[in-house]
């Protein structure tokens, strides 16, 4: 493979592309192909097209839309203009997507087709918008993409862009509060593929151009915009999904020859459940890389049987440029406690477990995890105290996950700090709980939180959705449970629902069900 090694940015990893790959293609997006020369030739169109309506380093455009191959060529070409991309949550409710839009005070917005009704509805509150185009067409009043990019110069760009310079402001996803604006570098996203030892690369991290690459996750979302990256660094295919659409997925491993894939547990729970996931050609799939959330270990079991691939856990967050930490396929092999990790650090990557004073913890502790790598955000977007809260003077970002290493250097992460729940004077997090209760063939999936106790203080309550025509009761579960983990972590109490709350990327959103009971009271 030509190595991307020592290309700054973004930009010159496309232009190398380009030269290396011309006639292969970079992009598949329903049908329509992008050839890596014709990715160079976008991309410059963008960059001068963005200069023409006034945009310079720094400034930022917005898209609002589903996974496209346009979204690549804007963060490409933006990229080649010093100018950041950023993706809006569409999930998101109305005036919070107009939120990300307005904070990040974007002139120029690309709209999707599904979102023009939306955007004209909004267009009222969105006081730094002066251009809109739309991305497949379908509104008069705004100039097609395809059309504006195709008028643009195609003289190779002369803004000067280097790899600190920002490239994507990623908004975080927003499960313990409002999503903050994270910038990434383009030496951060290309910092992954970048700092792997090419005398010994890992096999999983080590793709060659004739790997199919399936986008099914969000990319507004770490997960799904590092994906087009990474596939873009190898010189391989990149088939963009639309959205995340389980049926679909299995007919993309079918006909378009998918090698590689990234899902959150949340997706890969709901494609292994088909009834078609059992006799599905999984022939080509090479690897499914998962993470984003903890995965209850009878699903990952699930998985392991139905998909008879390659599986690699990561562990990462917006403000890390995603991946940090990963479970090579060897620990899936023999099951057991290793396969709870989440993994051990990538290259260039330092992780640490401190104590409240940022003392490193020995191995087996229980604390913060922190780490430090060229993939560490610049910052927040106009929040400096929230920035310093979270990188230290020494460049050491605090995850607000609570974990331990292991003897190995294996990561095993806990939960998140604030999910942790008290009760007794005990520390319980829920993820372990979680796992223990999905282990009963009746439950489909849980969440489990603390609610308030006069006694302990807070007492484990596990939300419960029932597979269909699954029967067992309250006291079954907690029974169960019982067996598998300590008294003063399993559930006192269990509610039965039909679905859980959960964020785009797939994160059980336990502060809407802890709501309700603390009502009033702190917590
Ligand atoms: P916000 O910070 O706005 O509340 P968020 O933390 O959900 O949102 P992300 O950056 O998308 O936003 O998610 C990062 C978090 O996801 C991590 O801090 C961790 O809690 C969780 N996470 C990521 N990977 C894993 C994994 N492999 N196992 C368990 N949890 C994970
Ligand atoms: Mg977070």
């Amino acid at each position: 493979m030509a190595s991307p090694d020592i290309l700054p940015t973004l930009a010159d990893v496309v232009r190398m592309q380009a030269r290396d790959r011309a006639g292969m293609i970079a992009y598949e997006f329903e049908g329509r192909q992008t050839t890596f020369a014709q990715l160079d030739a976008n991309t410059d169109r963008v960059a001068n097209g963005l200069a023409a309506l006034g945009l310079g380093k720094g400034d930022r455009i917005a898209y609002i839309g589903k996974n496209s191959d346009v979204y690549f060529e804007l963060l490409m070409g933006a990229g080649k203009a010093g100018v950041v991309m950023t993706p809006v949550n569409w999930r998101l409710a109305p005036p919070e997507s107009a939120f990300i839009i307005n904070d990040c005070t974007a002139p120029v917005l690309f709209v999707g087709p599904e979102f023009v009704d939306l955007v004209r509805k909004l267009q009222g509150d969105l006081p730094h918008v002066r251009s809109i185009f739309t991305t497949e067409g379908g509104a008069a009043e705004w100039p097609d993409y395809v059309a504006w990019r195709d008028a643009q110069s195609s003289a190779t760009p002369a803004t000067p862009v280097g790899r600190d310079d920002v490239a994507i402001q990623l908004y975080t996803s927003g499960t313990t509060g409002k999503p903050k604006g994270a910038m990434l570098s383009h030496g951060n996203l290309l910092h992954m593929v970048q700092a792997e030892d090419r005398d010994h690369p890992a096999s999983w991290n080590d793709w060659s151009d004739q790997d199919v690459a399936l986008l099914a996750m969000p990319c507004f979302h770490i997960g799904g915009t590092q994906w087009g990256v990474n596939s873009l660094c190898f010189g391989a295919r990149g088939v963009v999904a639309r959205e995340f659409d389980p049926g679909k997925v299995l007919d993309y491993f079918e006909q378009s020859g998918v090698s590689r894939i990234f899902m959150v547990p949340a997706a890969l729970q709901i494609v292994v459940r088909l009834p078609r996931a059992a006799q599905a050609d999984y022939s080509r799939l090479k690897t499914i890389f998962y993470g984003a959330s903890p995965i209850p270990a009878a699903l990952l079991r699930e998985c392991i049987d139905t998909f008879g691939c390659e599986f690699v856990q990561v562990y990462g967050m917006t403000e890390t440029t995603g991946s940090i930490v990963a479970l090579p396929p060897a620990d899936h092999l023999e099951g057991g406690e290793r396969m709870r990790a989440a993994g051990k650090a990538m290259p260039g990557v330092e992780v640490m477990v401190r104590d409240d004073n940022g003392k490193p913890l020995p191995a087996g502790e229980i604390g913060e995890v922190a780490t430090r790598s060229g993939a560490n955000m610049v910052g927040y977007w106009n929040l400096p105290e929230a920035t310093a809260k979270t990188v230290d003077s020494d460049g050491w970002l605090l995850t607000g996950d609570a974990g331990y290493l292991d003897e190995d250097g294996y990561l095993f992460i806990q939960d998140r700090i604030k999910d942790m729940i008290i009760s007794g004077g005990e520390n319980v997090y829920p993820a372990e709980v979680e796992s223990a209760v999905c282990d009963h063939p009746d439950v489909a999936e849980t969440a489990v939180i603390g609610v308030p106790d006069d006694k302990w203080g807070e007492s484990v309550k596990a939300v419960v959705v029932l597979r269909p025509g699954g029967q067992a009761s309250a006291e079954d579960i907690i029974a169960f449970t019982r067996t598998r983990i300590a008294g003063y972590k399993t559930p006192k109490s269990i509610d039965f629902i039909d679905a859980l709350p959960r964020n785009p990327s797939g994160k059980i959103l336990r502060r809407e069900l802890r709501a309700p009971y603390w009502e009033g009271r702190d917590r």
